[in-house]
């Protein structure tokens, strides 16, 4: 469209300042008030000899949505009269928020009328423009158009593949490393055995003290290709996992991302990372709480119970050292019992020979506690003969409860216990009512004073009887309701290590939460799965060992 009429843009300019306001709108009171947007306008016009303000016209509280506005009405009344030629806003937001609509009036309307339309802070002007690039007048605008277009679009993809997320689907493009896309339903893995091994060869090496480093370089050393080399060849129907020659080798990052995976515990984990917007193709991490995770959505590698041990594993590896090929013993498991922190090792030479210590971090540093000295080996011997004595008696805690579940159930054992509860309560409420009783007859003269002292002590003796009978009574009844015996995981754990002659950093981590040493003599295991260990413990001597079905009642 042809523009000649902005030609001579600064002069006779009758303009009208619009304002508009909408907290609904999302806009901001402070920074767009109407006051600050008739200031912005008027010293903008106030710099323009030729531009005169003739008129406001204010929508205050009313949406940019559509043009019902009274204010706006008003402004187009005045603009067919003739008496403005010109609308200068703060933004074009000011304008209307509806794009469409908007559209009509920056492309049609104002054009037609020959209205100059400036926004200032988005720094357009329709007379500032070549007449032969018209299109340019309405580029800002169409950016805001393509703006909202692209953004609908994005929108609706994205939600599509949350969808898919959501329901467990796999959208990726290729698959997760151990796994292929199954043939029939893209959206679906299936286990990749070749891959499949390595990645359950990796959580072994892991459990077995290797640090991610170590794995990686022994990968490459047993040619295993790396799982970019391996997608490639898998892509070229190529199926052998090993080959020779210079291409890229397993690294350290790549070993964490396959030790970290859920995915192949069997559950779906998508939405780790998304691009910030449309517009931006960044992609930024997701924070763990917003991952889409659906279980039992494809075989699993790795069982739960393993893929959780080697997090702990992992978790415990930060506290240690870098750079070494295997982790240290006890690395991130002893504690000084001083301080609570860390004790890091030393190694001392004497006489040719090497002895190794653990002592306090924090004492090492300087920064107080006492060394809290102690040689490996003699922790090591401590903490053996400690763990070889736990996984005993857990072991027999098996034969144990074995023997109670065979008295036929628990809920007999339960009723009796309840029942003698309903007695003791009836016992201490006759020697409550006892007690008052023998207070009224003091009272009243029927028994002296140091007949109530006599009397009132031993029924207070009594009561108190009971009451610790109750409390026991209830040990046991919280025990009984509390216990599920017939699934304990963790007694098969111990168990798994009945033979053990020496201490490994496997057997470590998985029955070990931390050793805590105050000194060479005292020196605290703190067990995994101590508080259910301590319930059941409690539960066994809870019922007598002779207790038969017979006198179970
Ligand atoms: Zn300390």
């Amino acid at each position: 469209m042809a523009l000649f009429f902005y030609k001579e843009k600064n002069k006779d300019i009758r303009a009208a300042a619009y304002l508009r306001l909408s907290i609904e709108d999302g806009d901001k009171a402070e920074s767009n008030s109407i006051g600050n947007q008739r200031e912005l306008i008027r010293d903008f016009a106030a710099e323009r000899p030729g531009l005169h303000l003739v008129e406001e016209y204010a929508d205050d509280g009313y949406t940019g949505t559509n043009f019902e506005r009274p204010g706006f009405k008003r402004m187009m009344e005045d603009i067919k009269s003739g008496k403005i030629n010109c609308i200068i806003v703060k933004d074009l937001s000011r304008l209307g928020r509806n794009y469409i609509e908007m559209g009509k009036y920056l492309e049609q309307i104002f054009p037609m009328m020959g209205i100059r339309f400036i926004a200032i802070n988005d720094n357009y002007d329709n007379a500032n423009t070549e007449s032969s690039d018209s299109d340019s007048i309405v580029v800002p605008f169409k950016n805001l158009l393509n703006d909202s277009y692209c953004r609908d679009i994005s929108i609706k993809v994205r939600s599509q593949l949350d969808m898919k997320r959501r329901k467990g689907e796999f959208i990726g493009g290729y698959a997760i490393y151990g796994y292929c896309k199954d043939e029939r339903n893209k959206n679906r893995l299936v286990v990749d055995e070749y891959a499949a091994d390595i990645v359950r060869s990796i959580y072994r090496r892991k459990l077995e003290g290797m640090s991610a480093q170590a794995i990686a370089e022994q990968l490459n050393s047993e040619n295993v290709l790396a799982p970019s080399e391996y997608k490639r060849l898998c892509g070229l129907n190529y199926h052998s996992g090993f080959k020779a020659g210079t291409h890229a080798k397993w690294q350290a990052i790549q070993v964490l991302r396959i030790l970290k995976n859920e995915v192949y515990t069997g559950t779906m984990v998508q939405g780790r990372r998304q691009k910030i917007n449309y517009k931006i193709k960044k992609i930024r991490d997701v924070e763990e709480s917003g991952w889409i995770r659906v279980p039992n959505m494809h075989e699993a590698i790795i069982p739960q119970k393993l893929f959780d041990t080697v997090q702990e594993v992992l978790k415990l590896d930060t506290c240690a050292s870098k750079g070494q090929q295997t982790v240290n013993l006890f690395s991130g498991i002893v504690r000084c019992g001083g301080c609570g922190q860390n004790m890091v090792r030393r190694t001392v030479s004497k006489n040719g020979k090497k002895y190794i210590y653990l002592h306090c971090v924090t004492n090492h540093n300087g920064l107080g506690c006492s060394s809290h000295l102690i040689s490996e080996s003699k922790l090591e011997e401590v903490v053996l003969a400690a763990l070889q004595g736990k996984i005993q008696q857990i072991s027999g805690l098996e034969h144990r409860l074995d023997e109670i579940n065979e008295i036929p159930k628990n809920e007999r054992r339960l009723k009796s216990v309840e029942e003698h509860l309903k007695m003791l309560e009836q016992e201490e409420q006759k020697y409550q009512t006892l007690r008052r009783q023998l207070y009224e007859d003091m009272s009243s003269g029927i028994v002296s004073k140091e007949e109530y002292k006599e009397f009132s002590h031993s029924f207070n003796e009594k009561v108190e009887a009971i009451r610790k009978a109750k409390a026991e009574m209830n040990r046991q009844r919280d025990c009984l309701n509390n216990l599920d015996v017939e699934h304990l995981p963790w007694i098969e754990d111990f168990k798994s290590y009945q033979n053990l002659t020496s201490l490994n950093r496997r057997v470590l981590v998985e029955l070990v939460e931390s050793i805590t040493v105050y000194d060479k003599e005292h020196i605290h295991i703190q067990y995994r799965f101590d508080q259910e260990i301590r319930n059941v413990l409690e539960y066994c001597s809870s019922v007598p060992a002779e207790e038969t079905e017979e006198s179970a009642v």
